[in-house]
């Protein structure tokens, strides 16, 4: 094929905040396929915070390595068969993959995965709007299901707290533990937000992060302490967490998005030794780690947004030249819900 693919790369490390003059776009042919290969057009990317991660010189150990300078960027995307030299992919056929921000992915089935998930794979029609696929039927929905269940051991009895309740993994969480019982109290960074934790989703509390210390906003929010925090900020977040943590608490560790965008960098908690004296149990996971759950939490997330009892919203940019923007809008708090960016190929 002799089409010119465009593929976004890294410019230049961010300096704090992230900017999308950070990024620069490379054209390349796209090469002919070799025997094993598919060539797919890609229609969907998923904006993801694991990017934001990967632009830095270091990632945590154990984490996906940093894009190179001058690197393509990798991240979960849906797209169509264009040719195929796999015997099991066809032209025309919708599928998911890892290789997002390009207009054009060449993909080797079986090949490596985005911390356990982004291996080609087929993706089958569900009623549903195929970005779903990339949100609340995909990997954050996972990322929710697994985060509270498999990690947390979500009872009906609990009092819970969301952070980064507004946001794709967030807004899905808050809703399945208010879902299957629990009282649930959400955090975001603005007032509309908070407006929607309350009025849309149907929150037992709310608050916005920036009224005040967070431990004061959590205390007042769940005066009788909490069971189980679904953290993805931590920070000052997990500490205040800890501090109204009731005997026996859990933590799912999500993510750390206090410290993706920050120069310098963020307080960690000094109040570790109540893990002891309240026998609280902290876990971090990764979602693709859980990938065996994604059947039922597609059955389960799936009965919710059929019978409108669960809300999903998204923030859609339209084009790859808006991937950049789109990257800085989620890590600023622009959206409500996932963050795709829709490819008019
Ligand atoms: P998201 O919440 O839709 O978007 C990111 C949000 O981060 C923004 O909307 C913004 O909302 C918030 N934010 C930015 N800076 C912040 C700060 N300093 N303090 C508090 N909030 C801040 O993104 P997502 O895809 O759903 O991801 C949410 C979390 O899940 C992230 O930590 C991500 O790394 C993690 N994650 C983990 C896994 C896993 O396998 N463990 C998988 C997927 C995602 P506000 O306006 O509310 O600030």
């Amino acid at each position: 094929m002799s089409a010119i693919n465009r593929l976004l790369s890294l410019a230049r490390r961010p300096d704090g905040r992230l900017q999308a003059s950070d990024f620069r776009f490379l054209e390349q042919r796209v090469p002919d396929l070799a025997a094993g290969e598919v060539l797919v057009r890609n229609t969907w990317l998923s904006i993801d915070p694991s990017i934001r991660i990967r632009l830095q010189a270091r990632t945590p150990s154990g984490y996906m390595p940093p894009f190179e300078i001058g690197e393509p960027l990798v991240g979960l995307a849906l797209g169509v068969v264009q040719e195929s030299r796999h015997e099991d992919f066809a032209p025309g056929q919708t599928v998911s993959h890892m290789y997002g921000y390009r207009d054009y992915a060449v993909v080797r089935p079986g090949g490596s995965t985005i911390g356990g998930y982004g291996a080609l794979a087929k993706v089958t029609e569900n009623g549903f709007p195929l970005q779903w696929q990339l949100g609340p039927l995909g990997s954050s929905g996972l990322t929710a299901y697994a985060g509270l269940l498999a990690v947390a051991n979500l009872q009906p009895s609990d009092t819970v707290w969301i952070s980064a309740a507004a946001g794709a993994v967030g807004s899905i969480a808050a809703q399945l533990a208010k879902l299957r019982g629990a009282i649930v109290s959400g955090s975001a960074g603005s007032p509309a937000k908070v407006d929607y934790l309350r009025t849309t989703l149907g929150l037992d509390g709310a608050f916005d992060y920036h009224d005040g210390p967070v431990g004061d906003l959590l205390a007042a929010a769940a005066p009788e302490g909490i069971d189980l925090y679904f953290d993805s900020v931590g920070s000052d977040h997990l500490i205040a967490a800890i501090d109204q943590m009731r005997p026996g608490g859990r933590i799912a560790m999500c993510g750390a998005l206090a410290e993706y965008d920050n120069h310098p960098a963020t307080p960690m908690p000094s109040n570790l030794f109540q893990l002891v004296s309240k026998e609280i149990t902290i876990k971090g996971f990764r979602a693709g780690s859980y990938s065996h759950l994604m059947q039922a939490m597609q059955d389960e997330v799936g009965t919710y947004l059929r019978d409108d009892s669960m809300e999903y919203s998204e923030l859609v940019l339209h084009s790859l030249d808006k991937a950049p923007t789109a990257l800085v809008a989620m890590v600023r708090g622009d959206n409500i819900g996932k963050t795709l960016c829709a490819l008019e190929n």
